[in-house]
């Protein structure tokens, strides 16, 4: 007898007939030693609809499964993101420096794993294009923390009075960076 879907028929000592629908698509039957091939295919008869809606369901979710795996960021739309970086971090620059009265070098926008920002020791800066991706008091404070870094160059008291005067909310922009900054590399 033809079933609409593959199935598998599995004897055992158990006193029932029962069938089974796995996420990975296949359909197992079991069934008592020696019951009758008959029976089973008018129990599967029974169960067609069943079996055809958990097939669907499943598959469904295999789909949705493998869509979620992002391909990765080409080389132009990347170059795209970092032109846009650029023209954000070179304006924030500019309006942070004049507040805090610093001055800075060359600004570079970089794509490093463990980086959002740096500031050499001749001022040139370094941002990470993917802060753009981030709430705006984020990139705030990324611009603030390496411009500040131009009157000190460690992460002493004194340099975190700098931050503070200039954005004194600076701690939750901190706590989104440790706590969220990860998602940064999964958002596009
Ligand atoms: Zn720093």
């Amino acid at each position: 007898m033809k079933h609409p879907f593959d199935y598998e028929i599995i004897y055992s000592s158990r006193r029932t007939t029962a069938i089974q629908v796995s996420p990975d698509g296949r359909v197992i039957v079991r069934a008592p030693k020696h019951c009758p091939r008959g029976f089973i295919d008018s129990f599967i008869c029974q169960k067609e609809d069943w079996v055809l809606k958990h097939l669907s369901r499943f598959e469904k979710q295999r789909e949705l499964h493998s869509s979620t795996k992002r391909p990765p960021l080409s080389g132009k739309d990347r170059a795209r993101y970092m032109a846009v970086a650029r023209d954000i971090f070179m304006k924030k620059a500019a309006y942070y420096a004049r507040i805090m009265d610093v001055s800075y070098g060359r600004i570079s926008i970089r794509e490093q794993r463990t980086r959002w920002g740096s500031c050499s020791s001749k001022g040139n800066l370094n941002f990470n294009w993917r802060l753009i991706l981030a709430p705006e008091e984020v990139l705030d404070y990324v611009v603030v923390h390496e411009l500040a870094h131009r009157r000190e160059m460690n992460h002493s008291k004194a340099f975190y009075a700098i931050v503070e005067s200039v954005l004194p909310d600076y701690r939750s922009a901190r706590r989104w960076l440790r706590e969220h900054g990860h998602s940064l590399w999964e958002a596009v």
